[in-house]
């Protein structure tokens, strides 16, 4: 598949090994502003793209990701941190779907995340039976990311909030004075090189149970975004990520 990386920072690059090492033509890499409009401009556009893996950062995503919507480009994307804009983004994308648009968008590429995130759903719907277990999350990442919490421990807290009955709400950082148990505490330290550590704590008053994913580097991110790529082949509109899930965990063959 000929593939168009938008955004050739960290994540950029380590997708270009992924891809490369399953067969792939990368045709464009994309960086820096204006050069996407540049890439589109050519003939033909994105050096003949199939798809475009879309790792600008909050600020550029959306105009990206509109930009290839318009040209009728399919877009994975990974970048985090700008789900104000999502309603907007995923409307332009659906009126661009005839065109042949379309939009996979997940905080998280990890299989081993998605699955961690399912797992955690499952532990959280037995705690919510459990009164005396009070829950936390917290989540570690290197020093450069600029959002807090992360997209991932994001959706960790909704999904806690959504399984316990007595977690009405999430909120980041501990309180001024005693903690409130109807909110869940969430955490996010930024430190070193972490490629990204989470956590869902579970409390009880004889013992603790730890949940944790730890990514060893950006490898696992960048394989689910290639393995999505090859899935979002011959889609259009916006896919969800759980669709994509559903097939993955549920026929071992699937991309
Ligand atoms: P990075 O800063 O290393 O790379 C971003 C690159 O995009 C830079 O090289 C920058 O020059 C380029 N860029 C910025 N604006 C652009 C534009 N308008 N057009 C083209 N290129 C542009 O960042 P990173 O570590 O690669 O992370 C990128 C994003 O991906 C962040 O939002 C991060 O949170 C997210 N992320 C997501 C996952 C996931 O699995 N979904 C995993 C890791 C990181």
């Amino acid at each position: 598949m000929k593939i168009a990386l938008v955004g050739y920072g960290r994540m950029g690059q380590t997708v270009e090994g992924v891809a490369r090492e399953r067969g792939h033509e990368v045709t464009a890499r994309v960086d820096g502003p204006g050069e996407l409009a540049r890439g589109l401009a050519a003939d033909p556009p994105l050096g003949g793209a199939r798809v475009a893996i879309e790792f600008t950062g909050a600020s550029s995503a959306p105009e990206a990701i509109l930009a290839l919507a318009a040209a009728g480009v399919p877009v994975v994307s990974g970048s985090t941190g700008w789900g104000e804009r999502r309603q907007e983004v995923e409307s332009g994308v659906r009126g661009h779907a005839p065109r042949g648009a379309a939009l996979l968008h997940a905080p998280n590429f990890s299989l081993g995340v998605q699955l961690f995130l399912r797992v955690a759903r499952v532990a959280a719907r037995l705690a919510d039976r459990l009164d005396e277990l009070d829950l936390h999350v917290l989540e570690v990442h290197h020093r450069h990311k600029a959002d807090h919490p992360g997209g991932t421990a994001r959706l960790l807290a909704d999904l806690v909030v959504e399984e316990v009955s007595r977690k009405s709400s999430w909120a980041e950082g501990a309180p001024e004075g005693p903690a409130d148990p109807g909110v869940l505490q969430v955490d996010a330290v930024r430190v070193g090189e972490n490629p990204g550590t989470h956590i869902l704590g579970i409390e009880g008053p004889d013992d603790r149970i730890e949940l944790r994913h730890e990514a060893r580097g950006r490898g696992g991110f960048a394989r689910g975004a290639v393995l999505a790529a090859e899935w979002m082949e011959g889609r259009t509109g916006v896919c969800r990520v759980e669709e994509w899930l559903d097939d993955r965990f549920s026929s071992p063959g699937a991309p």
